[in-house]
């Protein structure tokens, strides 16, 4: 029997004509091979070869070239960086899916910096001593929220976790049955309380909880009593909540110190921008709190970290217990939260951290830039509308909090292949879908990412659609 080696004209079901490994990276390297080293090349060749003799019963052995083409394919993907930068227009401003919230230039450039050279992290440069790597990020937080101490951690997540297992472990916590919640992404107040050793005792009702429902639940066996920012949703009507100085009250009678998982943990009060009352740190802190934690990715606007602060004995305490050094934050990480909070020092936040710019975007900039931006966009007339939207906070914080912000919609027949190609595109846009129109929110985009914003939708589009 005769065999030869498959072309497209020529459908082939043998086995034999599979081609070796060896003549695949022949072929490869004349169609000018990638900048993958040799090993992987190999394996994935291999891989790709196994594949077809798999399904050799089904179909047909492939070409050499579409061979090649599929290796290329695999090493292009292994070869090429997912998380590269995209834009936000989804109107929510702090989008958990796209990574939270992007940091200012300078604290990328600080965290820049940090990854690619040696640092000071936990040396006293004025005596070459051992010195904390906490220290900095403590005295900063001491001067913009009241806290002592501050320890920083991987994520909010991981602080609550350390800061129930180090000061709760086999004894009791005090939770309000309305705050025993689930933050999404599987973090459910229960099960973490679970996880810290600690004994879970809810009081009141789901709606309505009252100072005397804690101050009964209190005995020898309680190690504190816990408050939890229902981040993701809000229970209406008929509510009530004791007020956080009446429980720090009861908290301090008994003896029993008040933890607060604030979730967002703001520096700058959202009231102030017209959203609804979130607590910030400080006021947690002043309220008697004994220690609050937050995530260094919401209000806050840093990187990804979870900040624990309050009383030093507490803060002490914590950074003992041997999960501390688990989940303790890296020099990139700190170096990034201790320059976020210098916007805050330097009280330039407002016009520096990216968070609080798209807050506090006035909506009429947001018209114009909206105007502007489509009338530059060089696809057909009448695609592309101008209209008032509804942006959000997101991430947790605020919830059912809307904010007045400017977009454009796109009028096109197929919005969700328009979105796929938009997320495709270089840059990336990620838009929503708004009664099936694909829509642009400005709130959650930067000024500075208009041009490329405006060319991405031109390049998705085409000026023939
Ligand atoms: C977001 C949130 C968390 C989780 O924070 P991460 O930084 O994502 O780990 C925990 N608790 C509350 C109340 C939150 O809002």
């Amino acid at each position: 029997m005769v065999h030869h080696s498959p072309t497209e004209s020529e459908p082939n079901r043998d086995r034999r004509a599979i081609p070796s490994v060896s003549t695949i990276i022949e072929r490869w390297r004349v169609g000018g091979g990638r900048d993958v080293a040799p090993a992987i090349v190999t394996q994935t060749i291999q891989r790709v070869l196994s594949e077809i003799r798999a399904t050799i019963g089904e179909s047909d052995v492939p070409s050499h070239d579409a061979i090649v083409a599929r290796v290329n394919e695999r090493l292009a993907l292994l070869n090429t960086p997912r998380l590269t930068p995209v834009i936000n227009a989804t109107g929510v401003l702090l989008h958990t899916n796209l990574g939270r919230a992007p940091v200012s230039p300078a604290t990328a450039e600080a965290m820049r910096l940090t990854a690619a050279s040696p640092v000071a992290l936990e040396i006293e440069p004025d005596t070459g001593q051992r010195g904390g790597r906490m220290d900095e990020i403590s005295r900063l937080m001491r001067e913009l929220t009241g806290a002592e101490s501050t320890l920083v951690v991987n994520n909010n997540a991981a602080a609550v976790l350390l800061v129930l297992a180090a000061l709760a472990p086999e004894r009791e916590v005090i939770v309000a049955r309305g705050q025993a919640v689930e933050i999404g992404g599987g973090f459910r107040i229960p099960d973490v309380l679970q996880q810290s050793g600690a004994t879970m005792v809810e009081v009141g009702t789901a709606n309505r909880t009252y100072a005397s429902d804690y101050k009964s639940a209190v005995s020898a066996s309680t190690a504190a009593i816990l408050m939890v920012h229902t981040s993701n949703f809000r229970i209406e009507g008929f509510v009530s909540e004791p007020h956080l100085e009446e429980i720090v009250a009861v908290g301090r009678a008994a003896n029993v110190p008040v933890l607060e998982d604030l979730g967002s943990g703001s520096i700058l009060s959202p009231r102030d921008f017209g959203l609804g009352g979130e607590r910030t740190i400080g006021e947690s802190i002043a309220a008697g709190v004994a220690i609050v934690t937050a995530s260094g990715d919401k209000l806050l606007g840093g990187p990804q970290a979870g900040l624990i602060c309050g009383s030093a004995a507490f803060v002490s305490r914590i950074e003992r217990h041997p999960l501390a050094r688990a989940v303790r934050a890296g020099k990139v990480t700190l170096a990034g939260v201790a320059e976020t909070l210098r916007h805050y020092v330097r009280g330039e936040a407002t016009s520096t951290v990216p968070v609080w710019r798209m807050i506090g975007a006035p909506v009429a900039d947001l018209e114009q830039r909206a105007r502007t931006l489509c009338g530059r966009l060089q696809i057909a007339e009448g695609v592309a509308v101008v209209r008032p939207t509804k942006s959000t906070v997101g991430g947790g914080s605020l919830p059912g909090e809307t904010q007045e912000s400017w977009g454009i919609a796109l009028d096109i027949g197929h919005p969700d292949d328009v979105a796929r190609v938009l997320r495709l595109g270089s840059p990336a846009v990620y838009a929503r879908i708004n009664e099936h129109r694909l829509v642009l929110d400005l709130r959650s985009v930067l000024p500075e990412e208009d041009d490329k914003l405006c060319r991405a939708i031109t390049v998705a589009i085409g000026p023939q659609r």
